[in-house]
């Protein structure tokens, strides 16, 4: 089988072991093949001339081009290519080689998701300064035999004596304790009073303790025994199934606990939404130390030391978005991925891939356990987890209730066709009568639409004009509190306008729809004295405005909430009991592959936001179509049926997890070129049994970011290899310059 990223000009990644007999050219020079981090299709030889043999997973610094790159020893090179065609690497970093296992890692994914293998080694080269010497620092001490006959100023004495008692200091701070000026320190070194030493200036984080958590009940002593058995014999995958609020968490960090005492490395992967500070104390209240954290908002600085830290082992727990499964760890021990049905595990551009997937991939080469968890599991994991009568892949470990007192809330469904709102209003009778009631008890409420800013959609009342982006197809999203119109696609802004720019009417641009303002602006007319605040991308725009937001809503500043799906993950507000779900359908709008998943899993998710703590929770749907599946499924509370039928379906239709897709995304800046990009795949579509080739075709959206788009779906039975189907259909097609193909092996985004 041939795939791309791992076809090499200069012969196979397969005939590496018999390569050694290159070596007899000249002593310790060997010929190494190397991922170098940078966007290309294959690895490059080098010689490592000065450097003798290199380990597979060694860092190295090799000339590309002009450039000089980074790159990873995969193995040896080719033994017949001529060693004066081929270049020096110029460096080896300074580091212990990474782990086999990482090197498979990279290899696996490239050959999984179809990237450029210099893509994928680039992610794994993320910090480049982590490959340099690590910065040192200067330290004054008192030397051991001071100079005989040492007579010491009053100042200088000062110096000794802070040291005597700190031992050795960096000079600022010496000068600070000692209150001295930098001429006494430099007079005391030139006297020999005092003596420099270099330290390593970056400090191992520290190793988290054991403290004590509450006492596991019941279920969670089940759960959490069925998973510490397993622990240490290897690649064992789990799905932790349990309801919102049953105790999931303490039942990992109980996992977590073990393999630190065992003194090995533990992974726990979040969607980058839910790394809350909540979060992150509830781990420190646990293991006594803040979690090591990497997701977008950690400062290069801190990354370079991680990075370091889980090469050397010394970073022992690591919590980090999907990105942080590109750490070269020395020693995983357990890879927990939180919340594993979030498609934010779905990285969407440059290396697409599923990150909840590649962490099984991890732990299947790490030989370690991971832990799948979530209150809805996607489709995937519940299909592993055996529960449709196949062999089960994973074993589910399951919690069946809510922790102490808590229920899970009851949830009810307000036909819209039969109690409507009034006009030019959203939120229907019986949800302003639960917010009334909520209102007077002193409790919080929760009104959620996934809808960001003031109205979907702005349109001129005279001649029907839209306002669209002009470099998408999509609609311009007016946002009132900004005082703009916004792409939510591409961020292009302009100024709104009253007039039409079409027709030249006057004042007659009118809204459409609801957004999240828009239904601030009715609890505002509705209920003039309660507090409210709007939780979106757009209101709460860092991490650290989100965590004020929160701790308002814990402090009981705030009595309704309305928010977007960012309001849907890991927070628990004990006091809200009551969510209104503005428009229940909105997900199943469109009608993708896992529409009804998602969308059976975003409001399962958003109705189990009520009733935590001891006041018991109410969750209403607003729906015009009630007798929806999934809407049925939620009223019910029978998420496995929901599940089944489901299954059934996808099974019926031949779609994953019950075949294999992929998607190609074709896309240039040049319309013309896209026509011709299409033609060309045309002419040289495969056809193979069991494969449907669909397209390519215009995309749903065909003009995104000032590009057209194209795109492809292939359909694959289980059996078939179907990333050699696209290789060799991509294989032999000549695309044209300015042309972009990109590879998407099973597409969350149809788009
Ligand atoms: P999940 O991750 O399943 O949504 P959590 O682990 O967040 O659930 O637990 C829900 C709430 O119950 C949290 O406030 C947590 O502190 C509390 N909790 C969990 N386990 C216990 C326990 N054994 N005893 C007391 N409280 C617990
Ligand atoms: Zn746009």
């Amino acid at each position: 089988m041939t795939q791309r990223g791992q076809t090499f000009r200069n012969g196979s990644l397969d005939d590496h072991d018999s390569a050694d007999d290159a070596l007899a050219a000249a002593p310790g020079d060997q010929v190494v093949r190397v991922a170098v981090g940078v966007p290309v299709d294959r690895a490059f030889d080098y010689v490592t001339g000065g450097f003798g043999p290199l380990d597979r997973g060694t860092i190295v610094t090799v000339p590309f081009g002009p450039r000089q790159l980074n790159g990873i020893v995969l193995g040896p090179g080719d033994r017949n290519t001529a060693r004066e065609s081929l270049k020096a690497v110029i460096r080896c970093a300074p580091l212990p080689p990474v782990s086999d296992a990482f090197v498979q890692f990279i290899e696996r994914v490239t050959a999984w998701t179809m990237a450029p293998i210099g893509s994928v080694a680039k992610m794994a080269l993320s910090q480049p300064k982590a490959l340099l010497p690590p910065p040192q620092q200067k330290l004054y001490r008192r030397p051991a035999q001071p100079p005989e006959g040492e007579k010491l100023t009053t100042a200088r004495q000062r110096v000794a004596a802070v040291l005597d008692a700190a031992g050795a200091m960096p000079s600022p701070l010496l000068q600070r304790e000692a209150g001295v000026s930098a001429g006494v320190i430099g007079g005391m070194e030139r006297a020999g009073s005092l003596e420099s030493i270099l330290v390593a200036s970056d400090q191992p984080p520290p190793r988290p303790g054991r403290l004590q958590g509450p006492a596991l009940t019941d279920d969670q002593q089940v759960a959490a025994a069925a998973i510490a058995e397993t622990l240490e014999g290897g690649f064992m995958p789990f799905l932790l199934d349990g309801v919102t609020g049953s105790g999931k968490t303490e039942v990992y960090f109980d996992a977590v606990q073990r393999v630190l005492d065992a003194g090995r490395q533990v992974l726990i992967l979040l969607p980058e939404i839910a790394l809350s500070a909540a979060w992150k104390a509830r781990f420190a209240e646990r293991f006594g130390v803040m979690p090591q954290e990497w997701h977008s908002d950690v400062g290069a600085g801190e990354k370079r030391k991680l990075w370091r830290f889980a090469l050397s082992g010394e970073a022992s727990v690591v919590v980090g978005a999907r990105s942080a499964l590109f750490l070269p760890f020395a020693d995983l021990g357990l890879i927990v991925v939180d919340e594993e049905h979030e498609h934010a595990y779905k990285q969407e551009d440059k290396v697409i891939y599923q990150a909840r997937d590649m962490a099984v991939l991890r732990a299947r080469l790490e030989s370690c356990p991971v832990i799948l968890a979530s209150a809805t599991p996607s489709l995937e994991s519940w299909v592993n987890a055996g529960m449709v009568g196949d062999p089960p892949r994973y074993r589910r470990v399951v919690l069946p209730s809510r922790v102490g007192k808590a229920t899970l809330p009851e949830i009810t469904a307000v036909d819209m066709r039969r109690t409507p709102p009034e006009r030019g209003r959203w939120l229907a009778p019986p949800l302003v009568a639960a917010l009334t009631d909520r209102l007077e008890r002193g409790e919080q409420s929760l009104l959620f639409l996934n809808r960001r800013g003031y109205a979907p959609l702005t349109l001129c009342g005279s001649c029907g004009h839209k306002l669209t982006c002009p470099n998408c197809d999509s609609w311009m999203v007016m946002h009132r509190l900004a005082g703009r119109m916004r792409c939510h696609h591409c961020g292009f802004e302009a100024r709104p306008s009253r007039d039409c720019s079409q027709c030249g009417e006057e004042d007659s641009m009118q809204a459409c729809g609801p957004g999240v303002e828009r239904l601030a602006e009715e609890v505002l007319q509705r209920f003039p004295e309660a507090r409210f605040g709007v939780f979106s991308s757009d209101t709460v725009a860092s991490p650290g405005s989100a965590e004020t937001f929160v701790s308002s809503v814990m402090a009981g500043e705030v009595d309704i909430i309305i928010g977007t799906q960012m309001v849907a993950k890991g927070h628990h507000f004990p006091n809200l009991t009551f969510v209104g779900i503005v428009d229940a359908d909105l997900g199943l709008a469109g009608g993708d592959l896992r529409a009804a998943e998602r969308s059976f899993q975003m409001l399962a998710q958003v109705a189990g936001r009520a009733g935590r703590a001891e006041q018991p929770g109410l969750a209403m749907l607003q729906t015009v179509d009630a007798d929806n599946a999934v809407m049925q499924a939620l009223l019910s509370g029978n998420r496995d049926a929901f599940l089944k039928s489901e299954s059934e379906a996808r099974r019926l239709a031949a779609m994953p997890p019950y075949s294999r897709l992929a998607a190609l995304l074709i896309s240039a800046r040049d319309e013309a070129r896209l026509r011709d990009a299409i033609r060309q795949l045309e002419l040289c579509r495969p056809q193979f049994n069991g494969v449907g080739i669909f397209g390519p075709n215009l995309a749903p959206l065909a003009f995104l970011r000032g590009q057209h788009r194209a795109r492809a779906l292939v359909q694959a039975e289980k059996n078939i290899d179907i990333q050699a189907v696209i290789n060799g259909w991509i294989e032999s097609v000549y695309l044209p310059s300015g042309v972009r193909l990109q590879i998407d092996i099973d597409p969350y985004n149809f788009l």
